[in-house]
């Protein structure tokens, strides 16, 4: 049977920066970041958006877990037009330069260490291209943005050992392997990590693994390589002491990928969330991140204050310890949040075409006034939203993770749920053909679904909030 449909639609909208850049303020962004904008939509325009059936397709087929040959193409000229690592904040740069600079044994031939190193933007610059990335799911990783990988590659950056890096920053850094996040277990609420059973124990030179973990996003990708791993090494440790975060080589003898899980029928495939069994896996000591028991500092949380919190409030403890831990680090969970935004932007521009082009009752969809008063209210979610966004990507660049952790929160909450309500509402102007996957805007809202929980649920986030809250009124 021959099935034919349109091809998806892209993004149109015309002289789409022109408030941005006029005049001065706060969110105006500079000339360097809107050049590096427009670049990036001029990408989207060109090779993302034409590209995206033919990927969906792709990932639908048989051959579904291998890379479509185009995807490492876009990378290539990604990189070309130094669209690449724009997620590095200027502070771990600066380290890893460091270790570039004195040995250039290990970066391949042909990759430059400032094109590796990203485009020295703050968090808050950074935010108005992760943005555009975020308008569609294939979009991110073609910039070597995507996720987990980026937070891992924080992780190394500020963490891992001159060894560690070379082994495995390096490759990361320059696209050529992806890696995972193995936290989450399917016998324990792993929103506490203090619940984490894995078992990390020290036996000579190795440490052996034993435990199993589900949701490891990426893991399925047969491009990666490396796991970072949280388990427990001293399970008699005070709790916050007993965790520990460790690489692991995802082809060590014991790591079995047992199944793909699906968000709603989608199985994200080539990436893929896995469950995964670590079967007397052993890997050597040097893997171990920091040091046994330091986790929960990878995470930068002050262990002075994480001491005083358990001491004022057990469930606060809980609440904070989750939160910066899920996360790694700010900057990956904010990057959610930026690409939502840009989800959500789709979701708008798809949902005005439709309603400019689709006739019910003897007028177009767009002239009728409850889609009027909806789409109003969308934008002035998403404005809201976007703005909140911006602000903690500021605070972040300004005060660093640990002050910023209120507001970090804040936007963890607000742009799923945002971006939930203006896909939801662009779906609905569809009509059925809104929740089929002939458009992009059932994917957008599966993946924008997963976010109230991936990084921490809602419920964490704002038990955070509150309690700052709280704290603030007695002093
Ligand atoms: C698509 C996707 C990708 C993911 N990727 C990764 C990954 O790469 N690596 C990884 O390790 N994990 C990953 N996860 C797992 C995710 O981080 C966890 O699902 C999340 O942390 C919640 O843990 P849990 O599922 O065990 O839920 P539980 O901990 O069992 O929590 C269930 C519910 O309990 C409620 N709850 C929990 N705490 C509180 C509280 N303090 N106050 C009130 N209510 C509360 C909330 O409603 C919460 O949703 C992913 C999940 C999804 C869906």
């Amino acid at each position: 049977m021959h099935v034919s449909k349109a091809p998806r639609q892209g993004f149109h909208v015309e002289q789409e920066d022109s408030t941005l850049t006029n005049g001065q303020g706060k969110f105006v962004p500079s000339e360097k970041v809107m050049q590096l904008r427009q670049k990036i939509m001029k990408f989207m325009k060109d090779h993302i958006y034409p590209k995206e059936d033919e990927l969906y397709k792709h990932a639908q087929s048989t051959s579904r877990w291998t890379i479509h040959p185009e995807e490492e193409n876009l990378k290539a000229l990604a990189k070309e037009e130094g669209l690449w690592n724009l997620f590095i904040p200027l502070d771990s740069a600066a380290r890893a330069r460091k270790l570039l600079l004195e040995d250039q044994s290990h970066v391949s031939a042909g990759s430059s260490n400032d094109l590796l190193l990203g485009a020295g933007l703050t968090n808050l610059e950074y935010g108005y291209l992760c943005e555009i990335m975020g308008r569609s799911v294939w979009a991110p990783q073609i910039f070597n943005c995507g996720a987990p990988d980026t937070g891992n590659m924080e992780v190394l950056l500020r963490y891992g050992t001159k060894e560690q890096q070379k082994q495995w920053l390096v490759p990361l850094l320059e696209g050529k392997i992806r890696s995972g996040f193995a936290m989450t277990e399917p016998q324990v609420a792993s929103s506490d990590a203090t619940n984490i059973e894995c078992a990390v124990s020290r036996q000579g030179d190795f440490y052996v693994i034993n435990g199993r973990k589900w949701w490891t996003s990426g893991a399925m990708d047969p491009r990666c390589k490396i796991l970072i791993l949280m388990g427990k090494t001293d399970f008699s440790a005070p709790r916050h002491k007993q965790q520990s975060m460790i690489l692991v080589d995802i082809n060590t003898p014991g790591v079995q990928i047992k199944r793909p899980l699906l968000v709603f029928g989608f199985d994200d495939a080539p990436h893929g969330h896995a469950e995964i069994t670590f079967d007397n896996v052993r890997v050597p000591v040097t893997n171990i991140l920091l040091g046994e028991g330091r986790g929960f500092e990878i995470a930068q949380v002050s262990r002075t204050v994480l001491i005083l919190l358990s001491i004022i409030s057990n469930l606060y403890f809980r609440c904070h310890i989750y939160v910066a831990l899920q996360g790694r680090l700010g900057p990956g969970r904010l990057h959610h949040c930026m690409r939502l935004i840009g989800a959500a932007e789709r979701g708008m521009n798809m949902m005005v075409e439709r309603a400019l082009s689709r006739t019910a009752f003897g007028k177009k969809i767009a002239q009728h006034g409850s889609f009027q008063s909806d789409l109003a209210k969308c934008r002035i979610e998403l404005e809201q939203t976007r703005l909140l966004v911006l602000e903690a990507a500021d605070q972040l660049d300004r005060h660093g993770n640990k002050k910023a952790r209120g507001i970090l929160a804040m936007a963890k909450v607000a742009a799923p749920n945002m971006a939930l309500k203006v896909l939801d509402m662009a779906i609905q102007v569809h009509g059925a053909a809104g929740v089929s996957s002939d458009t992009a805007l059932s994917h957008l809202w599966a993946t924008a679904r997963t976010l109230r929980l991936a990084d921490g649920p809602d419920e964490v986030h704002l038990g955070t909030i509150a309690k700052l809250e709280l704290q603030r009124a007695r002093l």
